[in-house]
């Protein structure tokens, strides 16, 4: 059930991911990191591409920094009442990479590759989670 209502559509339900959905929901955002190799998956995996790999959950603190992003004035279906909006690629400190889209809160010209941001969990009506880049509040 682990990714039911991630996504504003639908993914595969996983249940040896369940507990990636219910920690957003609690304001976390989990990878998970391999035993044997020590590789930091997110957004998290239930299996290791050593192979070898038993997984442990583990929160990430979300601070990460742009690498790119782009803004989308064109969406599929699904995404077409939220153009035009900006999609980031960020590395978290701990070093895996995530896509998100970027908070509306941000204005185009405070966009800039290399700035400090936080990945947060956004509950949609519905019930529906995701997640989304905002600036640190610190900034
Ligand atoms: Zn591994």
């Amino acid at each position: 059930m682990s990714f039911a209502k991630f996504g504003k559509v639908s993914y595969v339900s996983e249940t040896k991911l369940q507990e990636f959905e219910t920690k957003l929901e609690a304001g976390k955002i989990m990878g998970t990191k391999c035993k044997k190799c020590g590789r930091l998956y997110f957004p998290p995996r239930a299996d290791c591409d050593c192979m070898k790999g038993e997984m442990e959950w583990v929160e990430l603190s979300g601070n990460c920094k742009l690498m790119t992003f782009t803004t989308l004035h064109f969406a599929p279906a699904s995404f077409r009442y939220e153009v035009p909006y900006t999609l980031g690629v960020a590395q978290f400190e701990e070093g895996p990479t995530v896509l998100a889209p970027l908070s509306k809160e941000l204005g185009e010209d405070e966009i800039k590759i290399g700035m400090s941001l936080k990945l947060v969990p956004v509950e949609l009506m519905g019930g529906r989670m995701i997640y989304e880049l905002k600036k640190l509040e610190s900034q």
